[in-house]
């Protein structure tokens, strides 16, 4: 039986890590776990119960009653309902970091990416993966990139999708996003101490792939197949 590997891919937000990891995953074959849609979604289901996503309590009450699915085709579920375009909506993105920061919400959601890791080969991309949620990773890696790289890359994305958005929009929501990530008391966004820094700034998405792929091979062995 193949070994099991698992991959873990933080950095702040828009650096690119969705779409690298989904690549490698499919490449070798392993699961992806899109973190990052998980607290999205939550954040989806308290503003469509009309409320306030910076009342730590009214967001924590609704614990229970979420429920979240992610299918192996990248849609993602919140209590039976489609939310795939909806959690990439600007409203859901201004307001996520604070959904993120409850700890509540983040052990129930850590619950669950644990769960999806268990016993599989994945490759997870978020903020804590490396520091928290997979602290014996195989292999962690901190995505970077310079804030405007980052803001170009989410402002093609959302035209791509036909999501209304402004340069200047995107500007702001990475850079509150990353400062909310990574001042948060639990879990915060930071490298793991055994994490590869890769500035991804200068790179294109196939030799963003063929870095990450390297580095897992010279970690564990694994054969990568060609692509
Ligand atoms: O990865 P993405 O940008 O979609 O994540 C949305 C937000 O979810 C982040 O800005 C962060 O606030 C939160 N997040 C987190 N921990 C993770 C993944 C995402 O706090 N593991």
């Amino acid at each position: 039986m193949a070994k099991r590997v698992t991959v873990a891919i933080d950095g702040p937000a828009a650096a690119g890590k969705s779409t690298v990891a989904k690549k490698v995953a499919a490449i070798l074959n392993y699961t992806y776990v899109d973190t990052g849609a998980m607290y999205r979604a939550f954040t989806w289901a308290v503003l469509q119960r009309g409320l306030d996503p910076k009342d730590e309590k009214a967001s924590c009450s609704i614990i229970p009653d979420v429920t979240m699915d992610l299918l192996e085709d990248g849609r993602v579920f919140c209590n039976d309902t489609d939310v795939t375009r909806a959690i990439r909506e600007p409203l859901v993105s201004s307001n996520v970091s604070y959904i993120a920061s409850y700890k509540d919400i983040r052990l129930a959601l850590v619950e669950l990416q644990r769960k999806l890791a268990e016993s599989k080969s994945v490759v997870m991309d978020g903020r804590d993966i490396g520091t928290y949620v997979l602290p014996d990773a195989d292999v962690k890696i901190f995505q970077i990139a310079s804030v405007e790289t980052r803001a170009k890359r989410r402002y093609d994305e959302n035209v791509l999708k036909g999501i209304p958005t402004s340069m200047d929009d995107v500007i702001e929501d990475v850079k509150r996003r990353d400062y909310i990530d990574s001042h948060r008391a639990f879990a915060p966004l930071k490298p793991a101490a055994d994490s590869i820094e890769l500035d991804t700034s200068d790179l294109n998405i196939e030799q963003v792939v063929d870095a990450i792929l390297n580095i897992i091979h010279e970690k564990t062995g694994v054969e990568i197949p060609c692509h």
